[in-house]
């Protein structure tokens, strides 16, 4: 027993990458569920490096004490329910249809990365209409591009920053003592990108409604990342299906586990049994996004839309229930907490 212990040690300590697991907490409205309202996911590495997948709705603030460390904060794009024009009351509040929920004036991603001293890690248009709300949040004082060294960002980084990434650009970030970093390659998503009117100026608002118009900060993405232990998690954002789910994601990153953002606008709950079973293809499937209740008493409702989607998927499914823990090995096997 001894020996084999002892060997199990030294062969952990040889390949450091081997039983080494990526911890993924979502942050939702209610704890143990998965809820309407629900997006905001946390992601930790075996290195440490911690990230925050699209705040949202979800948290109270940038001190929410269920955040802890974040290094970098990746959104998707600029839609109130992931940008988080709105911010929770408290976890708990309202009901899981309809969280409780109040106004954000410069959106929880700003909130969180101001907090944090965290890394904006989004297309550059998307990082300057966040970084104007962290500027407003530090009084005034403007956020420039994170500090790079060939091509890596050493977490934590000093003061609020955004990535000079844009839609298939590579950031990477890496803690000092890591021998590698995670990297993080904005992708494709086939959505719109507008902002919501209550996060624009009053000046700008106008300007927009004499026109019926509506302002764009380019295009809508998701994100592929590696992490170390070689889970390659493909964080769908809100999307229709697309061919680079397969050419880009599949077939270029491998990604083994993805997360899954249903909907009916950006069409997933038809589309995202093929897109996940054909294209992507991942071992497994984090569903998220999923604007109805999906779980009561922390179970699956079985005549739930999200139900239909998870019958019909060949990867093995996950709920992303709110402060529960999954643990995922490099192959995009959940191995605890699932
Ligand atoms: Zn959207
Ligand atoms: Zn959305």
């Amino acid at each position: 027993m001894k020996t084999c212990c002892a060997a199990l040690a030294l062969a952990l300590a040889a390949f450091p990458a081997f039983g080494q697991t990526v911890k993924i907490t979502p942050v939702g409205s209610h704890p143990g569920e998965l809820c309407a309202n629900d997006r905001a996911i946390i992601f930790e590495d075996p290195t440490g490096v911690r990230l925050l997948y699209d705040p949202a709705h979800n948290v109270t603030g940038g001190d929410d004490p269920r955040l802890g460390t974040i290094h970098a904060v990746l959104l998707s794009h600029v839609h109130g329910d992931h940008i988080g024009n709105l911010k929770l009351k408290a976890p708990g509040a309202g009901t899981c249809a309809n969280s409780g929920r109040e106004p954000a004036p410069n959106s929880t991603t700003a909130e969180v990365a101001a907090a944090k001293n965290a890394a904006l890690v989004m297309t550059r248009a998307i990082g300057r209409f966040v970084g104007t709300k962290v500027q407003a949040i530090r009084g005034g004082k403007p956020i420039g591009f994170c500090p790079q060294k060939e091509s890596v960002t050493t977490v934590p980084v000093e003061t609020v920053c955004t990535s000079q990434t844009d839609l298939g650009g590579v950031f990477i970030a890496k803690t000092p003592e890591a021998a590698r970093g995670v990297e993080i390659t904005i992708v494709y998503a086939s959505h719109v990108n507008d902002a919501p009117p209550a996060l624009l100026s009053q000046a700008q608002r106008e300007l927009l409604q004499a026109d019926g118009a509506i302002l764009e900060f380019g295009p809508a993405t998701g994100f592929v990342v590696k992490f170390t232990n070689g889970l390659t998690a493909y964080l769908s954002g809100d999307t229709g299906i697309h061919t680079e789910m397969k050419t880009v994601v599949n077939e270029y990153h491998k990604a083994n586990l993805a997360v899954l953002n249903l909907g009916v606008n950006a069409g997933a709950y038809f589309s995202g049994a093929h897109a996940m079973n054909e294209l992507v293809r991942p071992a497994s499937v984090i569903i998220t996004h999923a604007n109805e209740p999906v779980t009561e008493g922390g179970k699956l409702r079985p005549l739930s839309r999200t139900a239909k989607v998870i019958d019909q998927l060949k990867a093995t499914p996950h709920l992303a229930i709110s402060g529960r823990t999954m643990e995922f090995d490099g192959k995009g096997k959940c191995v605890a907490g699932c």
